[in-house]
């Protein structure tokens, strides 16, 4: 489409695009939340091998586990994260790794003897991933494979719960139940203030027409009918407007395309740099503009309009430096007459006719 080809021209705007539609793609999204949960998977395992070991060492368990210890503390990260990466279906790859990290926690617990302070910390790890991940629903399965893994390991191995930690299994844990929880909020903190800025984009994008980046037709006749909804209750003055560009269909057939999309923009831009920040500015598509100047009389109106005719008959366009380009404007100041704010629209779009049939290059207001 050549009308948004120039707007998305711009880098950032290029950016916000790509930055979107990366967002709501299952496999990228999917990654991304493997990535987080390789950060906290990483730091914890690996906190936790101290305290498990401190318990291993107590009692003097064989080499093998020893093995399987710093498999799962250092190696099982990384592992989990490539498989999640290499999944065609990353979210649930890493779902399933959760799971995995439940089930060998469960035999830690056993292996531990169920030692009260190792065991809390390895609860309230997985607990949390799997709560932050897959809400309660994957927290109580965590939990319930935990449990029962635990359960048969001490059936397995015959050890005996020794609940009570000794003093060296206290000072190994203490990091981890302090340092992991401060993690976590602070992956929440990330992943909240990436979905406020996500909500933002969307906010612009739906908002916004996408060439000139002033408010859509939509957008804008919400706006229209709140100005509207105001000046009914407080009876407040407010001017609304129309444009037309006006002979645009031969500046295209003349110039081409790509000058009537340049001709939009800087109508655009002239509108802008000689309205007041408040005044709101919307295209209509094609080559109509609409404007809502809140406390505004149709005369302030009709002298900020000849601003703009002002300041169009000096405009030069890149493209095409010998086109001249004219606009004509309806303007309908607010009235107790309309019952709707489509019938104070219409009287705008009936001055903006009278303009065109009176010669164009000119400003017209409602009777
Ligand atoms: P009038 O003075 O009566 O307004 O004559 P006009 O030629 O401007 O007529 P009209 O407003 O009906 O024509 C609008 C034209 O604008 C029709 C369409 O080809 C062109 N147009 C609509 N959207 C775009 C756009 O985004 N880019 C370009 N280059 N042209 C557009
Ligand atoms: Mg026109």
């Amino acid at each position: 489409m050549m009308n948004d080809e120039n707007f998305y021209n711009s880098e950032s705007i290029r950016e916000e695009w790509h930055h979107n539609l990366s967002q709501d793609d299952p496999h990228r999204s999917g990654i991304q939340f493997a990535r987080r949960v390789r950060l906290a998977r990483m730091v914890g395992l690996g906190a936790m091998f101290f305290p498990i070991s401190g318990v291993l060492v107590t009692h003097s368990l064989s080499g093998g586990w020893w093995l399987l210890l710093v498999g799962w503390a250092f190696v099982w990260p990384h592992l989990a994260w490539q498989l999640a990466c290499r999944s065609p279906d990353p979210f649930n790859r890493e779902m399933y790794n959760l799971k995995v990290d439940a089930i060998i926690a469960g035999v830690w617990i056993g292996l531990m003897g169920v030692n009260a302070l190792p065991t809390a910390a390895l609860v309230m790890m997985i607990g949390m991933n799997m709560m932050g991940s897959g809400g309660c629903r994957l927290f109580l399965a965590g939990v319930a494979m935990t449990v029962l893994t635990a359960l048969a390991t001490l059936e397995v191995t015959g050890l005996v719960i020794t609940f009570a930690p000794q003093p060296l299994e206290w000072w190994l844990t203490l990091p981890i139940l302090v340092l992991y929880p401060m993690l976590f909020a602070w992956v929440s903190h990330r992943t909240a203030i990436r979905l406020a800025e996500h909500k933002r984009r969307l906010e612009l994008m739906s908002t916004r027409d996408g060439m000139t980046g002033v408010f859509n037709r939509r957008y804008w006749e919400t706006l229209l009918r709140n100005e509207f909804e105001h000046c009914r209750r407080s009876q407040r003055t407010a001017t609304i407007l129309l444009i037309d560009i006006d002979h645009f269909k031969s500046v295209n057939d003349t110039w081409g395309h790509d000058v009537g999309d340049e001709a939009i923009i800087a109508i655009t831009r002239q509108l802008q740099l000689t309205l007041r920040a408040g005044d709101y500015i919307g295209r209509f598509g094609g080559d109509e503009f609409a404007v809502i100047m809140s406390g505004t009389t149709s005369e302030s109106a009709i002298a900020a309009m000849s601003r703009v005719h002002e300041r169009l008959t000096k405009l030069s366009l890149r493209g095409a430096p010998a086109a001249r380009l004219r606009i004509s404007v309806g303007v309908a100041p607010w009235g107790p007459q309309f019952g709707h704010y489509r019938e104070w629209l219409k009287a705008a779009d009936v001055a903006l006719y009278k303009a065109k049939n009176a010669g164009r290059g000119r400003t017209e207001v409602a009777a």
